[in-house]
């Protein structure tokens, strides 16, 4: 039996043709900055037993990866009553996409489309300041990921907020249907600085691993979820967390999986490990090209495919 490094190493090998395929995300201006080249992964397992690859200690920028953590909080504090404000359906559409708010009442599809999440913030939100409820956000990522280090790149941050132009679009259209309850601005401010969080894939890895051990961080004991919450957001990822690709990645990878235009993706075994991947070049859909690839061939090796 090969051991967990080598096992990530020989596929992160097998893949190496295909960094840099597919384009990085430019329409917002600052991610457009990175690197097309760069490749990391890492595998944290539930006895923390870990193994990295390539940039598996760089920070980029998490973008939509940000959605697990902000509906796991939002669950939280909300329980079930949050799935009055958005559903639980795969949206066959893109990330951004207006086109079934109208017909749906402003209710959008699921929490990882873009309208989705908005609602989320907008629920994580509350009565509070847009400072102390994005402090709150960071605070529990810290927690999760174990490490106190873990901030927000302000500058994408100040990047997406000043082109958001579609999420605007999208939180007034959900407003004028009543199913924000702060204003636009409020709303905008929190979701661009929850997708600029900066982490690596050993701190990705590391913080979805409460949700690969049925809702408790394995490592320090502490419980984010219970087991059902666990088991509810991995069906959330299975079904939504690449979109309008969702089917495409359960067909090819078979586990949970979320992805952000940032060319990360996060991905959960059950009961064995969390896994994260980052190469910043997307493919059509806005997930990351050689992220997809290396976590096919890694599934293939190891088998821990729950489909
Ligand atoms: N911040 C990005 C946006 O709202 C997140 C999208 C993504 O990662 N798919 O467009």
């Amino acid at each position: 039996m090969q051991s967990l490094q080598t096992q990530l190493e020989s596929t992160c090998r097998l893949i190496q043709n295909e960094i840099g395929i597919g384009k990085v995300a430019n329409y917002i201006p600052a991610l457009a900055q990175v690197p097309p080249d760069k490749f990391g992964a890492a595998i944290v397992t539930v006895t923390g037993e870990t193994a990295l690859v390539g940039a598996a200690q760089e920070a980029f920028s998490i973008q939509s990866i940000s959605k697990v953590f902000a509906l796991t909080e939002a669950l939280n504090l909300h329980g079930i009553n949050l799935w009055n404000r958005v559903g639980r359906e795969p949206s066959g559409n893109a990330f951004n996409s207006i086109v079934q708010l109208e017909k749906e009442k402003g209710i959008p599809r699921n929490p990882f489309i873009n309208a989705g999440a908005l609602v989320v913030t907008d629920a994580l939100l509350g009565n509070q300041s847009t400072e102390d409820c994005t402090g709150k956000l960071i605070a529990s990522v810290q927690t999760l990921a174990s490490d106190s280090s873990i901030l927000i790149n302000t500058t994408v941050a100040e990047s997406e907020r000043a082109t958001a132009y579609r999420n605007a679009g999208l939180a007034h259209f959900m407003q004028s249907f009543g199913n924000l309850n702060r204003p636009v601005n409020d709303v905008l401010d929190v979701y661009c600085q929850q997708c600029a969080i900066a982490m690596s894939c050993e701190q990705l890895a590391r913080s979805a691993l409460y949700l690969a051990n049925n809702g408790t961080d394995p490592l320090t004991g502490k419980q984010i979820v219970d087991e059902e919450r666990a088991r509810r957001i991995n069906a959330m990822m299975m079904l939504c967390g690449h979109y309008d690709a969702s089917g495409e990645f359960a067909h090819r990878v078979g586990i949970p999986g979320k992805s952000g235009v940032g060319g990360g993706i996060i991905a959960v075994v059950p009961n064995i490990a969390a896994v994260a991947v980052w190469s910043p070049c997307l493919n059509a859909n806005g997930n990351s090209h050689a992220g997809t690839a290396a976590l096919e061939n890694l599934v293939r090796l190891t088998k821990w495919n729950v489909l």
